[in-house]
């Protein structure tokens, strides 16, 4: 799937009927006003003639008008498949010209999400969709009334709401070393960075650790694909098979060596791995950590999910078998709790955390402070722990109704596993559908879906379908409907 560099215009406006002006007039004057304040970029396109009508709620032939008369203009221009883009340069006779923003933009360093990333961005929070592709837990999953509590209190508490130390809430901090040795983890406060969320601990390794050229093997499919974090450090991510045990980490000898001077790391989600739902066997694990620490090869290991276990906890992590410093580990609150906290934390030695600690401070100065003393209020109370048993539970049992919904409709359409803890089913259809098409058709009957090819391109039959955001009648519904729109194309 290539990036999308420039895409389609928001629109979240109507014209209002009441008003004197006609009403393809206050089009024209609306899109005019778009353009001219730089918030829509030459080059990009407008929705459909049929999609803009219902967007203002009007007839076709009022768009047709407003778009010929903005034609007439030179403000847009018709492309060859019959849409419509915002043409450039020949209008500043009827406005003053503002930047060409679109060009400023195309040339930034970061890329932009794949255009499939910006269509689930923008709809994951629609509520008319049943959400069968999310990566984020059901509301109704919060723990509300902990969190009033916790916040309650905290709002008698907190006497100022400061900068922190570079490296994060030292009370959190210190509480994360402690839960972290539980697990064989051998931590101290100083050893531990707070990030705005797990995403940017991996932001923040491309910045200051890795370089132009540098490589980052990673799992095919992962989560990183779908992301352009690494990419946009011109970082280049390499893509190792993956079997039921986890990486086939052997696969990585003969591959492209890495330019001389240039750090390659490996990135790995161990547990619960993100799209495929499987977790690295005890024995992978041993043999995969002997490898990279023979090649010298550093660990970035995510452990997001690594929690959300539902019979059993998954084997000890590879941070707990670090000895000599070479796994950075990465944990969230995301998965397990809220996203919107944007809390999570990266593990390693000093050297590195105290270098990324320090540009985080030049990025943003510290993950929210009302937000750390939050995690730590939920660590300390045992309201994480009470939280986890019965989200561990409620998650279960909403996997066994998509297995269940699964079994009923997909027997003949499609192969999947069965995940031990996390969010995710990994669906391989048999059928041959191109994956934009059934995207969209999934999209016409309201379900958004994530399809297998963010996540690596050879993967256009596979779907990353989770179970954690949809309740268990919504599950039913939209797998049913999901399994129609395959079967009838
Ligand atoms: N790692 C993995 C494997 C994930 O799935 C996610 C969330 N999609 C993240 C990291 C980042 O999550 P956050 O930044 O919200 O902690």
């Amino acid at each position: 799937m290539s990036a999308a560099n420039l895409n389609q215009v928001e629109i979240d406006w109507k014209p209002d009927k009441k008003d004197v002006t006609p009403v393809y007039k206050q089009i024209v004057e609306y899109v005019s006003a778009k353009i001219s304040s730089g918030d829509w970029a030459v080059g990009q396109k407008l929705p459909s003639q049929r999609k803009l009508a219902e967007l203002f709620s009007v007839n076709r032939s009022t768009v047709v008008n407003a778009i010929d008369e903005l034609i007439s203009y030179g403000i847009l221009a018709s492309d060859f498949g019959g849409g419509t883009f915002i043409e450039s340069n020949t209008w500043g006779v009827l406005f003053s010209t503002p930047p060409d923003w679109g060009s400023y933009v195309a040339k930034g360093n970061f890329h932009a999400n794949f255009e499939t990333t910006q269509r689930i961005n923008a709809l994951c929070t629609n509520d008319e969709y049943i959400q069968l592709g999310s990566g984020e837990l059901d509301p109704d999953l919060f723990p509300k009334d902990a969190s009033k509590r916790i916040m309650t209190r905290l709002a008698d508490q907190l006497s100022s709401l400061r900068y922190l130390e570079p490296l994060g809430l030292l009370e959190l901090r210190r509480e994360l070393a402690e839960r972290l040795q539980k697990t064989g983890i051998d931590a101290k406060p100083s050893n531990i960075l707070i990030t705005s969320g797990g995403l940017q601990a991996l932001h923040l390794i491309s910045l200051a650790i890795l370089q132009r050229g540098s490589v980052v093997y990673t799992e095919m499919p992962s989560y990183i694909n779908s992301l352009q974090v690494f990419q946009s450090a011109g970082v280049h991510l390499m893509e190792i098979p993956m079997d039921q045990a986890g990486i086939r980490y052997d696969q990585i000898r003969g591959r492209k060596k890495v330019p001389e001077n240039h750090s390659s790391l490996i990135y790995t989600i161990p547990n619960h791995h993100s799209p495929t739902g499987i977790t690295m066997s005890e024995e992978r694990r041993n043999a995969f950590f002997t490898f990279c620490q023979k090649e010298r090869l550093p660990v970035i290991e995510d452990d997001a999910y690594g929690e959300l276990w539902f019979d059993n906890p998954p084997p000890k992590s590879l941070k707990a078998r670090d000895k000599s410093g070479m796994v950075l580990y990465i944990g969230t609150v995301s998965k397990s709790l809220a996203p919107g906290l944007r809390i999570g934390w990266l593990v390693g030695p000093e050297s590195v955390v105290t270098r990324l600690g320090d540009v985080k401070m030049q990025s943003d100065y510290g993950a929210s402070t009302i937000a750390q003393w939050t995690v730590y209020e939920f660590l300390r109370s045992g309201e994480y722990d009470a939280h986890l048993s019965r989200l561990r539970k409620q998650l279960k049992e909403r996997r066994d109704v998509m297995l269940q919904a699964l079994s009923d409709h997909f027997s003949d359409l499609a192969e999947w596993n069965t995940p031990q803890g996390g969010f995710y089913i990994w669906l391989t259809l048999k059928k041959k559908i191109p994956s934009d098409t059934l995207f969209n058709l999934a999209l016409d009957e309201k379900i958004l879906l994530s399809p297998g090819n963010l996540y690596s391109d050879g993967f256009g039959s596979a779907w990353r379908l989770s179970f954690s955001y949809a309740n268990d009648k919504e599950i039913k519904e939209g797998i049913q409907r999901f399994a129609e729109i395959v079967r009838t194309y």
